[in-house]
Parts: structure tokens; C-alpha cells; sequence
């Protein structure tokens, strides 16, 4: 059998690699004796297209050339300049363009998205997350509990994995929603939760909420860019996401979200609105009463911040390009080289947390490492590695089919290892 764990096995696979040229249209960070981190992180801050400071450049010089006319003479005219990224998103999320909107930022999307889909009535008021959501999301939720006069000690179910178990288990999620979905009034799931990698079912998951009457939604700031999401199909109601992990576009970038098509012309929603939500045949008349545009750009509520919305179109055209289904079957070959890897070193002392199926993860992989504290992180990071580690004792690594490397992978097994001194 051929040893996997070499630096000639991990050099061939990049050689094979279709996707091998992407890295080098990325910036990589580099260490002060000159050689690139291996940079494991874009779960958190993905890394920056070449290709953004030339768009970023050519609104600048549009806004110097043309002030208020840059909003409709600019070589990207600001005025519909959301709609430019409208479809290169809804292919990365598996939406159809009314569905799909790049706005705001994440919770404050997810904020949005509970007004118009989190409404308490009767004896249906709860919330279901996941325990161990992140911790902006569960903020979030409680505070939408509390904003409606309710008791998040009440009204927040967290569904917690089994005694000695950390991901969930289908059958127990169906089982919940079956026992007390009349009392819930919204589920929401991370569709990729951010601590254990674990990337969930949302199709079903939306079929068990919607038997028993619950709106059902997704924070997908994982999962985007990352997993193929079918939101479409998924028929989830909303999802919501971030594009500065996956999707590259820059620390803070704007949001994404998606409202499911047949939301797309429901008078009765409630909503919060905005000028830039009202139909834009009319919108600078500024006189008419809210006449809302179909979809889920009704939710939009101001003229959005073109220096950021420029960083999200390089990057879409860049996955446009390689298309979604090529990156996962990348990511499928990388991360499961990364697990191979590091399983090697021993169940003794590594326990991958996250789910071996690779139909419930993405390209991230937990690796909790026994009796670790932070110095084991500290030791990596000082040889070269950008992860990720969570106390108290879990270290989270997200090899990106996008500019990730199987070399990158390799390196930094081979420092895992000599810092547990195997
Ligand atoms: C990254 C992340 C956030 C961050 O929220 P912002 O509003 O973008 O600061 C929230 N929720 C989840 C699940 C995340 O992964």
C-alpha cells in the first residue's frame, strides 16, 4: 500500500489536483521567514482574491470621476448593483435568483428573517436550536423571545446531543419536533454548525418542522461556499449566512440570505421595510405607500454599502468559475486525506469530533486532542499553522478546496505530530 503520510504522495495529489491553480489567485499569508502559513482557516476569514483590489479600485475611481452620477453611469451602476451578484450567490446556494439577496450582516439578517418568521401565538411560542449554536445566533433568538414578551427559560428548546456523544442524531431531531413541534413556532438549525463541522439534513429537517406547522430556518454561515445547500429543495423558509468564511469577501463582509419562493408574494408578511425594498419602478417618487418587491428583496432597507458589496462580487465570479460541485469534490479528496492523516497518529490521543459520513460534514474537521491545553495550539501556530481552537481542547481546521493544498494538509499533520511528540 502506498504510504499516504509522505510529502511525495501530498505533492502528486496537488500535480492531479484540477483545481491546483486557484491557490495562486489568492493572497497568502505569509510568515516572517518568508514562507506562506499553512492557512487552515477560512472556516473563519477566508483569504483574499487578487482580483478584489482592481474592483475595489474601479468603484473608487467611479466615485472620484462621477459623485451621485456613479449611481447610474459608473461602470457597475450602484443603483441595481445588488442584482449583479444575485445569481453567482444563488448558484453557490442552490436558490433561484427571487430567492436570494446579498444585504446587511448576518444577525442582523437572522433578526430580520425572525420578524417575518419567528411569531408566537397561542400556545405555539417556542424556538428549537441546537445546543452549542453559536453564540451571536442564540443571543439572537433570545432576545426575539424576550422582545415578544416571552421567557427564553420557556420558550428555547436547545436540543442536546446523547450522554457522551457530540453531534446530533437524525432520529433524536425528528423525535423532538414530533413530541413538541405544536408548541414550536420556528426551528433553526446552524446547517453546518460551526463547532462540530456536523452538516445537517436540512431537507428533512424542514419536512419534520413543516408537518407539525413550524417555520423552519438555516444559519448557513458555514455551510456556505462550503456544502452543497439546495436551499431551494430543502424548502427550508429562510437561511441566512455570512460571506467572509467561505465565500472570501473580507472581514465584516455583507450577508446573505434567502427567503423561499413561495414567500415571494405573500401580502400579509410581516416584515421590517426600507426604500430599497419597494418596487423599483417607483421608488424615488418617495410618495407612494411601501409597494414591496417581489421577494426576498423586499427585505432589503437601505442603499447598500458598495465598497463591500465589490469584495463579494470578485469572489463570486471566482466561484463561479470553479462551480460548487467541483469544490465539494475537492473538498471530499482533502478532507478526507486530512482525517487519514490524522487518525494515523493514534485514537489514544486524537477523537475526531466530527461525523465520519461525509454526507454530514463539510470540509472542516474538529479534532479534539486528549489532555491538550492551548500550548499544543500555541506550538503549531508558532511553526506555521493558522487554525482554529476551542477551549477546552478541540482544534478546528478547515482544509479549503478553493486554495488549500494537499501539501498544506500535510504539513500540517507533520507538525501536529511532532508537537504531541509522536
Ligand atoms: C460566523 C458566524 C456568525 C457571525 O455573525 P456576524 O453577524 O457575521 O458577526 C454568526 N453565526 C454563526 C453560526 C457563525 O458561524
Amino acid at each position: 500500500m502506498t504510504n499516504l503520510a509522505t510529502h511525495t504522495y501530498a505533492q502528486a495529489q496537488d500535480a492531479k489536483d484540477p483545481l491546483r491553480a486557484y491557490r495562486n489567485r489568492f493572497h497568502m499569508p505569509m510568515q516572517a521567514n518568508g514562507k506562506p502559513y499553512v492557512y487552515l482557516c477560512g472556516n473563519s476569514l477566508g483569504l483574499q482574491p487578487k482580483s478584489t483590489a482592481a474592483a475595489l479600485q474601479q468603484e473608487l475611481l467611479d466615485w472620484q470621476n462621477l459623485g451621485v452620477e456613479g449611481h447610474f453611469h459608473a461602470k457597475n451602476p450602484w443603483m441595481p448593483y445588488h442584482e449583479f451578484l444575485t445569481e453567482a450567490m444563488a448558484r453557490v446556494v442552490g436558490a433561484k435568483p427571487i430567492e436570494v439577496v446579498v444585504m446587511n450582516t448576518l444577525t442582523v439578517n437572522l433578526h430580520l428573517m425572525m420578524v417575518s418568521f419567528y411569531r408566537p401565538k397561542g400556545k405555539r411560542t417556542k424556538i428549537l436550536i441546537e445546543a452549542d449554536a453559536f453564540p451571536s445566533d442564540k443571543y439572537a433568538v433570545e432576545s426575539q423571545i424576550r422582545f415578544h414578551g416571552l421567557d427564553p427559560k420557556e420558550c428555547l428548546i436547545e436540543l442536546q446531543a446523547r450522554e457522551g456523544e457530540v453531534c446530533l442524531r437524525n432520529e433524536d431531531i425528528q423525535a423532538l419536533i414530533e413530541e413538541q413541534g405544536e408548541e414550536i413556532a420556528l426551528i433553526l438549525f446552524g446547517n453546518t454548525n460551526y463547532y462540530t463541522g456536523q452538516f445537517f439534513d436540512m431537507k428533512r429537517i424542514s419536512a419534520w418542522g413543516h408537518a407539525k406547522g413550524c417555520f423552519v430556518g438555516f444559519d448557513c454561515a458555514h455551510g456556505a461556499g462550503n456544502v452543497p445547500l439546495d436551499l431551494h429543495d430543502s424548502n427550508c423558509d429562510f437561511a441566512v449566512w455570512c460571506n467572509y468564511k467561505y465565500l472570501n469577501a473580507g472581514p465584516g463582509s455583507l450577508g446573505g440570505a434567502f427567503v423561499h419562493e413561495r414567500h415571494a408574494h405573500d401580502p400579509n408578511m410581516p416584515r421590517f421595510e426600507g426604500w430599497w425594498g419597494h418596487n423599483k419602478a417607483t421608488r424615488f417618487k418617495m410618495r407612494d405607500a411601501f409597494d414591496p418587491t417581489p421577494g426576498i428583496e423586499a427585505w432589503q432597507l437601505s442603499n447598500p454599502p458598495i465598497l463591500s458589496m465589490v469584495a463579494v462580487w470578485a469572489s463570486l465570479q471566482i466561484f463561479d468559475e470553479v462551480g460548487m460541485n467541483n469544490l465539494r469534490k475537492k473538498a471530499l479528496s482533502l478532507t478526507g486525506y486530512l482525517e487519514t492523516l490524522v487518525k494515523s497518529l493514534g485514537d489514544d490521543i486524537i477523537n475526531i469530533i466530527t461525523p465520519s459520513d461525509t454526507a454530514q460534514r463539510g470540509c472542516q474537521l474538529s479534532i479534539q486532542v486528549k489532555n491538550a491545553d492551548k500550548t499544543l495550539f500555541d506550538t503549531i501556530t508558532k511553526a506555521g499553522v493558522i487554525a482554529d481552537w476551542r477551549e477546552p481542547d478541540v482544534i478546528r481546521v478547515a482544509p479549503t478546496p478553493m486554495y488549500n493544498s494537499y501539501e498544506d494538509v500535510y504539513r500540517f499533520y507533520v507538525l501536529l505530530k511532532e508537537a504531541i511528540g509522536k
